[in-house]
């Protein structure tokens, strides 16, 4: 499908996605989606899109029987997710808290704790998928399946990247009270220009908000009130925001600077053209979204997201110095200021040069000890393969890309007080492997159990 067919194809998708009907077109592969190139496919079902299957919401509730409100999981080699080596421990879930973890002889838990027996498993931190779309298509019980299944594969914690804040707010606190099975729900709002929402025709899919004036959509100016901007996004139950094409240094920096006042992550795609990806690491920002984009970023630069998307789209890669001194600059100065790299190296392997230029670019940032995430960015459940991506083709170590895929996945998010490692006073996101997955990174789905908030999933 060259440019233009895809363009028509894509317009088609949005123009049959309505909030009223919620019927959406038989489809869908995302490649590249909010930030590189967007792709739909018929023929991609059977890939990354769920069997339509309506699902009961059965969290377990083995342990929260009148009177039981405890796990103990006995005799398992804790990997806790910071890097030590397994250990054999029993740990003690209350309300969804870990709150002891001993050597196994010593006695805990009371008579009403449930016990699971761990021997001979691995325990883990669930994984987190920093960078998901979960609203671009799809209508209610689509979108809980399609949960569901991330959760099986181990995936208990996604952050949505543009989407729309009302239905993500709705998934979030469904799973909160336990209604729906799923991973824990963040997003972000999104910022960008108001010529961007004008020319791109992704922005079909926020009809409502094509005059930028949706909370978790706004067309930003040098004259925006930023303040206010910010706390709008705040309202919207976002814990992150967005930024992406177009935006001068000066709005970046605003808005960077309210969003950390308010306790928001700032995110940022790094071709916000003319601005270079480093001029706006400088900014301190907290994460560069996708590997592959900051090779796209210097020298001869476009002057405008459009021309440059286009030529991306064509495959004309020009302007991509993976090895060169300014990639590297960009890396040093990600470092520096403990910028995260939300690699998303899977959303690049529809395109065997920007494949090869992503992984170019991470193993350097790896190599660096640039602090790197397993964000997806494509509509299904990948994490997995971009877990096993990270290992096998970038090489990093399976400890290295647990971690990625937890701690600094929490990092991302703003959430590693509590979640992303297993330690005393964290949420109980945990899952029980059958074999080891610092010898395999491919075990990881050798699943026993998946523990979301203290609770078994069925
Ligand atoms: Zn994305």
């Amino acid at each position: 499908m060259n440019w233009q067919e895809d363009v028509k194809w894509r317009k088609f998708c949005v123009k049959k996605k309505s909030r009223n009907s919620r019927k959406t077109p038989r489809y869908i592969k995302i490649r590249f989606s909010w930030n590189a190139r967007c792709h739909l496919k018929t023929n991609i079902m059977s890939r990354y899109i769920p069997v339509l299957i309506l699902f009961f919401l059965s969290v377990s509730d083995s342990h929260s029987q009148e009177g039981i409100n405890e796990i103990i999981i006995k005799n398992t080699y804790l990997i806790d997710g910071n890097g030590s080596n397994p250990e054999l421990k029993s740990i003690k879930i209350v309300n969804g808290i870990i709150t002891e973890i001993e050597k196994p002889e010593r006695l805990l838990g009371t008579e009403n704790a449930f016990i699971i027996d761990g021997s001979d498993r691995y325990l883990i931190p669930g994984l987190i998928d920093s960078h998901v779309h979960l609203m671009i298509g799809g209508d209610e019980n689509g979108q809980k399946e399609l949960l569901f299944k991330m959760l099986k594969t181990g995936v208990t914690t996604v952050q949505d990247l543009v989407g729309d804040a009302r239905d993500l707010a709705y998934y979030s606190k469904q799973q909160k009270r336990g209604l729906i099975k799923s991973p824990e729900v963040y997003f972000s709002a999104m910022f960008t220009t108001a010529d961007f929402m004008k020319k791109d025709f992704r922005m079909g899919m926020f009809p409502e908000g094509q005059n930028g004036e949706l909370p978790f959509l706004q067309a930003v100016d040098e004259n925006t009130d930023f303040k206010k901007a910010i706390a709008r996004a705040h309202g919207t139950g976002a814990t992150a925001i967005k930024l992406y094409a177009g935006l001068s240094e000066n709005i970046i920096k605003n808005l960077t600077n309210e969003a950390h006042e308010m306790g928001l992550k700032v995110w940022c795609h790094p071709a916000q053209f003319p601005q270079t990806a480093q001029d706006i690491v400088e900014i301190d920002i907290d994460v560069f979204c996708h590997a592959g984009l900051l090779a796209y970023t210097s020298q001869n630069a476009p002057s405008e997201y459009h021309i440059w998307f286009k030529k991306l789209y064509d495959n004309d890669h020009y302007d991509v110095f993976p090895e060169s001194l300014e990639v590297d600059t960009i890396l040093n100065t990600m470092l520096e200021h403990n910028t995260i790299l939300d690699a998303t190296l899977v959303a690049w392997k529809y395109s065997d040069k920007g494949f090869e230029l992503a992984t170019k670019i991470i193993k350097r940032a790896h190599e660096l000890g640039v602090k790197i995430t397993t964000g997806t960015d494509i509509q299904g459940f990948p994490t997995l393969e971009e877990l096993y991506l990270l290992v096998e083709v970038v090489g990093l170590s399976p400890k290295e890309a647990l971690i990625s895929s937890s701690k600094n996945g929490a990092e991302a998010i703003g959430i590693e007080k509590t979640h992303g490692t297993i330690e005393v006073g964290k949420v109980a996101n945990l899952l029980l492997l059958n074999e080891n997955p610092l010898i395999n990174i491919r075990n990881v789905q050798k699943i026993d159990k998946i523990l979301i908030n203290g609770n078994v999933v069925d």
